[in-house]
């Protein structure tokens, strides 16, 4: 059985939907209330690869919301008694989604294996990050050309370069798709000069200067929500894509020629038959997920339940080349962007 833990973009959604599910005393509580509300397995669910493999998964809500993030003994709370729960549930493979892979990773929650009377088995639990580094690198292969730019000649600047996802993109972009210059952008300088000699290559540039060059834009950091930057900087065309979480981009950027994709987003070959997207902004919430679920998917598909993608710059192409394959093969297909007809329609 694969596992999703997830959580709502924000209080207000969280709210709105812990109503809609009839939990209305913690619908109504302040953030106090949802500090301490405990993790909710909401749905279970049936998938059926294109080969006729069924298996079984589960949503598990963490009753986390980025309001939270702040707080950091509720945050690490939150996660661990979520991963609890899917422990307790026999969920063999479960992906932390949203800000829990980040919250594991940057408040090192390795340190607390022990919950209550449970010992966390980290091999059933994975980020779900090799395959979101794949899938926005075949985003970038795909859509690019599609608008007109030649990847053998363009410029692609990685916004969180240093960082797990970033990495990862930068290296296959560096030895795989070969891209004519990689900008590389993130705050701290030590990182990314460590990165830069890895690669082999690669320019550290401000964002701001990154954003004056590039052809195409991955964004594998989240967004400040204050950062403003006029559209007028960017080079036409261009390709952003909106890698981080939460996805607002749009918000920040438009204007002819500048073209926004949602990054690390997937699509099943057919309706699964669940809720839980509905509240992630997807398109075709039916069908459409992040691609760190679907890697618990794919792991579980694939008879491979194990701690796929874990700790910090530990992606490698052989690991993004596996996942990837498993990807196609088992349904998956990545989001592009709709074509220039369908757009103008929309
Ligand atoms: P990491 O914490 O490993 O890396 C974050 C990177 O962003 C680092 O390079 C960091 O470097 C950089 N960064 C942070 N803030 C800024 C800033 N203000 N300006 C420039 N660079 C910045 O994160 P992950 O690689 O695990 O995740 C990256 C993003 O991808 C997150 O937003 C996450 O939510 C999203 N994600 C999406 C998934 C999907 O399925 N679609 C799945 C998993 C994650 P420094 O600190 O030096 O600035």
């Amino acid at each position: 059985m694969f596992g999703l833990i997830g959580h709502s973009t924000s209080f207000h959604d969280a709210r709105r939907k812990a109503m809609e599910l009839g939990y209305d005393h913690i619908a109504e509580g302040d953030l106090d209330v949802w500090c301490s509300a405990p993790p909710q397995l909401v749905e279970h669910v049936e998938v059926v690869s294109p080969s006729g493999k069924s298996i079984e998964g589960a949503y598990i809500d963490s009753c986390f919301v980025p309001e939270m993030l702040g707080r950091f003994k509720t945050a690490r709370r939150k996660v661990l008694n979520a991963m609890e729960l899917a422990q307790k549930k026999g969920i063999s493979i479960t992906a932390l989604g949203g800000f829990t892979s980040i919250i594991f990773e940057n408040f090192n929650l390795l340190q607390h294996q022990h919950i209550r009377n449970t010992t966390l088995e980290w091999n059933r639990f994975t980020t779900g990050n090799t395959h979101t580094a794949w899938v926005i690198c075949r985003q970038l292969e795909i859509n690019a050309p599609s608008i007109g730019i030649d990847l053998k000649k363009a410029c692609v600047a990685v916004i969180g370069a240093t960082g797990d996802i970033g990495s990862a993109v930068c290296r296959w972009l560096s030895k795989r798709t070969g891209v004519a210059e990689l900008l590389l952008v993130a705050r701290q300088q030590q990182p990314l000069v460590e990165l830069q000699k890895d690669l082999g290559g690669g320019r550290i540039l401000s964002l701001e200067e990154a954003l004056l060059e590039a052809d195409v834009v991955v964004w594998v950091a989240s967004m400040p929500r204050t950062l403003e930057i006029g559209s007028y900087q960017l080079r036409k065309p261009c390709l952003m894509i909106d890698g981080g979480y939460p996805k607002n981009l749009d918000s920040k950027f438009s204007g002819d020629g500048v073209h926004i994709l949602k990054g690390g987003i997937v699509e099943f070959f057919k309706d699964i038959g669940w809720s839980m997207m509905e509240l992630a902004e997807m398109d075709r919430p039916q069908r459409q997920m992040f691609a760190c679920f679907a890697e618990a998917m794919i792991l579980e598909f694939e008879n491979c339940q194990t701690n796929f993608s874990w700790g910090r710059n530990n992606i490698t192409l052989e690991k993004m080349d596996f996942i990837g394959e498993a990807s196609v093969r088992n349904g998956f297909s990545t989001l592009n962007l709709k074509p220039q007809f369908e757009a103008a329609i929309a």
